[in-house]
């Protein structure tokens, strides 16, 4: 049975969500203090709105509520539960990275922190509507779209985004219906990053393993009727290139019941060039060198030997068609480009050779990246960056308005990667307020916010009203 306490006792172990009663002050009433009624246009109270609670969003409003002691924070978020990616995209058997749910959940106990989920921002309030209630508002609303692959066949039954693959293992309720057909021998993942490991991961590993997790009950149902015995990993460069972690790969390596096929002749005159290397990218390609090119020992080969499934990487391959089955009504494989590099460090480049590969599988996930969306047309973007242009998370030519996280600096980067931007993006923000380039005067915040949404028929919710099941109305 699969353990998914924590979920649940985040959401009860939650402090506050009842809203300020209808008809109170425009200031906030959840604090003790009421330090809102000092409110003056010298001593203000800075209103700032953060959308998205992600990393980014959380380490935003932490970052504020320590550094600028009257701040208050909102946080709308357009699912109904908080922790963007690390509640629907960390994988369930990585649970240690999941503790920084606890530093967030620190964050919002605050009172001066408030949580307001179900609202979608850009449809059911707008930015100009939020910025005219806040002195500032943080946009840190993550990169939700997938790249494309812009390929014959991407349409097929059988071919998805590992993006909604992890959502739908990880219990993201526009992914619970995804329904992948388990049934095939072979599973093929475009790309060769961690999310690839990930999903290649969960597809191999014993589901006995994962019963220990919070991975949601169908998924586990779904993967112990599981028919999948290899899992390729693709991707159009050479180990060199990969962009997955040691960590990763070493769990890959020990994944209980697998064994790796690595071919040796993509190896071939690597050891010379690991030395020139910078050392993380040396340590991971040495540990991919000795899986492809030494003989285990007694024990590793008994291990293999004995291994049901298998996984590979597959290099200098990129995807040119999804293969239809006979009937074409379902994917049957992958026609793969044979590339070759061109070009020396960060610009190699995959070109193809003009010969073609078809690698037969029944599943074909795709994990070659992501990128972020326009949510309101009064925010500039960056359609082929995919992000809101800025400069140190100041939104060009919109004063008062800012970013933070994938949606700042594009879709890579760790959790601590995220912390670090958007501690410099609340710092910038908390330079300007100083040196007074923000609206002056008080502003409405949240109380403004609320009564436009149920002036449109919508009620957002605050953790407790979760709890008890109610809208916030029923509070
Ligand atoms: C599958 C996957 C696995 C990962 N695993 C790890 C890992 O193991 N370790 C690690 O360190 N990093 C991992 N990462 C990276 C990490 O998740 C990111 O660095 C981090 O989540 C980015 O934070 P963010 O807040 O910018 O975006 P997100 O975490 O995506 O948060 C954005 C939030 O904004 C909300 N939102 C979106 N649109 C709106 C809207 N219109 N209105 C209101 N709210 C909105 C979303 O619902 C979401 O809650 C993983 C990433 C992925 C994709």
């Amino acid at each position: 049975m699969a353990l998914r306490c924590w979920r649940w006792w985040h959401w009860s172990a939650w402090p506050r969500s009842r809203p300020p009663p209808s008809g109170s002050t425009p200031s906030r009433s959840r604090t003790p203090l009421g330090f809102c009624q000092q409110f003056s246009t010298q001593e203000q109270t800075p209103q700032i709105c953060v959308v998205g609670s992600g990393p980014a969003g959380f380490y935003t409003a932490q970052h504020l509520l320590k550094h600028h002691p009257r701040a208050c924070v909102d946080i709308f978020e357009k699912q109904l539960v908080p922790f963007g990616l690390v509640r629907f995209g960390v994988a369930p058997d990585h649970p240690e990275v999941k503790n920084v749910i606890n530093t967030f959940t620190q964050t919002a106990r605050s009172d001066r922190c408030a949580f307001h989920g179900n609202v979608v921002v850009g449809t059911d309030v707008t930015v100009p509507e939020l910025r005219e209630a806040y002195h500032a508002v943080v946009l840190s609303y993550g990169a939700e779209d997938n790249q494309a692959l812009e390929i014959p066949g991407e349409e097929l039954p059988g071919v998805f985004s590992a993006r909604a693959f992890v959502g739908w293992y990880n219990g993201l309720p526009e992914n619970r219906e995804l329904a992948p057909d388990l049934s095939c021998d072979t599973a093929v993942i475009l790309g060769q990053g961690n999310v690839a490991l990930d999903v290649a991961r969960i597809l191999l590993t014993p589901p006995e393993h994962l019963e220990k997790t919070d991975i949601t009950e169908a998924a586990l149902g779904v993967l112990r009727q599981s028919q999948v015995k290899t899992v390729w990993i693709v991707g159009r460069r050479g180990p060199l290139q990969v962009a997955f972690t040691i960590k990763e790969l070493r769990e890959m390596i020990q994944l209980p019941g697998t064994r790796p096929i690595l071919d040796p002749a993509d190896f071939l005159g690597l050891q010379d060039r690991i030395k020139e290397v910078p050392r993380p990218r040396k340590r991971l390609t040495e540990l991919l060198l000795r899986t492809a090119t030494e003989k285990p020992g007694v024990e590793e080969a008994a291990r293999q030997a004995s291994a049901s499934r298998a996984w590979g990487l597959r290099f200098f391959r990129s995807p040119k068609q999804v293969l239809p089955s006979a009937d074409g009504r379902q994917v049957a494989g992958v026609r793969l480009a044979v590339t070759r590099l061109e070009g020396v460090g960060e610009a190699t480049r995959a070109v193809p050779t003009g010969d073609v590969e078809d690698l037969p599988c029944g599943l074909v996930l795709s994990s070659i990246g992501y990128k972020s969306r326009p949510i309101d047309p009064s925010v500039p973007f960056d359609p082929k960056l995919g992000i809101i242009p800025n400069v140190d998370g100041r939104v060009m030519n919109v004063p008062g308005l800012y970013c933070s996280g994938w949606v700042k600096r594009g879709p890579t980067g760790v959790i601590t990667t995220t912390m670090t931007d958007s501690f410099l993006t609340s710092q910038i923000l908390l330079q300007d307020l100083k040196a007074g380039q923000l609206p002056s005067g008080p502003r409405p915040g949240y109380a403004a916010i609320k009564a436009l949404l149920s002036s449109r028929g919508l009620g957002p919710m605050g953790l407790a009203c979760l709890f008890l099941g109610l809208g916030e109305a029923g509070c």
